[in-house]
């Protein structure tokens, strides 16, 4: 009885834990989603932003508002620790994981493309 007890509360937790892990993943910001005004760089702005000026305020001299699409992007990458600091508080505060840390693979593949252009 104990042992059967035991395996279904295993089960239950692992079925629990796996679903909390798909829905971070689905949850976090994807550079394929990227809206194109963020500048190149490690942070940016997914198509998941729902404008509630978190970022913004968090992290001025790094996220503005896109007036006409009703967004944040990034408009500065940090240039120095404090504002490195704040684009970390805005990204783990976003309510919605719409901010990646992760752009700089952006940037890589655009420097890739212009050298194997020219
Ligand atoms: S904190 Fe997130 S949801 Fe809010 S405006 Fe910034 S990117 Fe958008």
């Amino acid at each position: 009885m104990l042992r059967k007890l035991t395996r279904s509360f295993r089960k239950a937790t692992d079925e629990d834990y796996s679903e909390k892990q798909n829905q971070t993943q689905e949850n976090m910001a994807d550079l394929t989603n990227r809206y194109p005004d963020n500048v190149f760089g490690k942070y940016y702005v997914d198509s998941q932003c729902i404008d509630c000026d978190l970022c913004r305020e968090t992290a001025p001299s790094n996220f503005k508002r896109n007036d006409d699409g009703g967004h944040s992007f990034v408009y500065k990458q940090p240039e120095t620790p404090e504002e490195e600091e704040q684009c970390r508080e805005a990204k783990e505060g976003c309510p919605v994981e719409a901010i990646g840390d992760d752009g700089k693979a952006a940037e890589v593949a655009a420097q890739a493309s212009e050298v194997g252009q020219g």
